[in-house]
């Protein structure tokens, strides 16, 4: 998960009215967007297309973990403050910046030495417990990234690199930026593959990838940009060296488009809710779980407030501590 952090207020702090929020609420928002969104309503006729739901992988994975974060990402303005950075987020960064400048480079600079250089020109620095760690950090990424760029073939050319792919269905517009689009020889002609980079502790799965919602919807609309079959979805796990793949059909591709245009009506109707008055708290309710330690609103959360948070580094010092593959 790569969160966000806290508000200057507090849960439970005084709102625009100066008032006190009542206990377990947050205060209410400037729901402009509420305004909004009934506005939009008011001006449609029967008949008349409704209006397609702007998004991305992150913004319907956001509202499918909690609606609350999503209303606090996307919604609420002036936007709750977030939380310090976190390194996992800035060693992620780091990692696909330096893998896309790799690509950029031609082919026969393509070398393993040219990764120090490349890796530190987009490090991220941000969110570290100090330099020690963040050198170790550093030092464990260029390791990956070598043994990473050691599995590539020669020579093997991309057909999109940190490449946005975009769709529309019948309520959906979708875009999203995809690691990388592969192209490959296919029994019937050359098909293409997503592969997404994956930097996190813990080595992933066939499973990971099947359910993976955001590599379908890249897979579906990479197919329909290049007019090419894309099947294949890979995570690439580079603290393992690992591939988690899985091959779609068209059916399951269609099964998460499905899923995602009912997730976004779900978002629309809460908007909705919100526009004929009601409580943006219950329309966009908080969902407890772990993942609150990681949340970048967890301080302006009711929820989150009584949950105890991660330090900004908590994450790469497990990744350094436990990674599998090195002593
Ligand atoms: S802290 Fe937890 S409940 Fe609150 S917004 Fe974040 S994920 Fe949702």
């Amino acid at each position: 998960m790569r969160p966000p952090s806290p508000s200057s207020g507090s849960a439970g702090s005084s709102g625009s009215t100066g008032r006190p929020a009542p206990a377990g609420r947050t205060p209410r928002p400037r729901a402009g967007w509420a305004k909004q969104a009934g506005q939009a309503e008011q001006l449609g006729f029967a008949g008349m297309p409704e209006r397609l739901f702007v998004c991305t992988p992150s913004k319907l994975g956001a509202y499918l973990d909690c609606p609350r974060r999503y209303r606090y990402a996307y919604l609420d303005r002036p936007a709750p403050q977030k939380g310090p950075p976190w390194a996992h987020n800035s060693l992620g960064a780091s990692v696909h910046t330096a893998l896309k400048n790799w690509y950029a480079l031609p082919a026969d600079r393509r070398r393993p030495e040219a990764l120090g250089r490349l890796l530190k020109g987009t490090w991220v620095r941000e969110g570290y417990r100090d330099e020690e760690q963040e050198r170790a950090v550093f030092t464990r990424a260029l390791g990956w990234l070598e043994s990473y760029v050691g599995t590539l073939e020669a020579g093997e050319e991309p057909l999109g690199v940190e490449r946005v792919v975009a769709v529309k269905t019948a309520v959906l517009a979708f875009n999203g930026r995809a690691d990388r689009i592969d192209s490959r020889p296919g029994p019937n002609g050359p098909e293409l593959a997503i592969v997404d980079y994956k930097t996190g502790r813990t080595g992933l799965d066939a499973d990971d990838a099947r359910g993976s919602a955001a590599l379908a919807l890249y897979a579906y609309a990479a197919e329909r940009v290049f007019r090419r079959p894309c099947r294949r979805v890979e995570l690439h796990h580079l603290p393992t060296g690992t591939v988690a793949a899985h091959d779609h059909t068209p059916e399951t591709l269609a099964r998460q488009v499905s899923r995602a245009e009912e997730t976004a009506r779900d978002i629309v109707a809460a908007e909705r809710a919100v526009a004929d008055g009601a409580d943006p708290d219950d329309a966009f309710p908080t969902t407890a779980g772990p993942r609150c330690g990681w949340c970048d609103f967890r301080r302006v959360c009711p929820t989150g407030s009584q949950v105890e948070g991660r330090e900004p580094w908590a994450a790469v010092d497990r990744l350094t501590e436990a990674d599998p593959t090195r002593s």
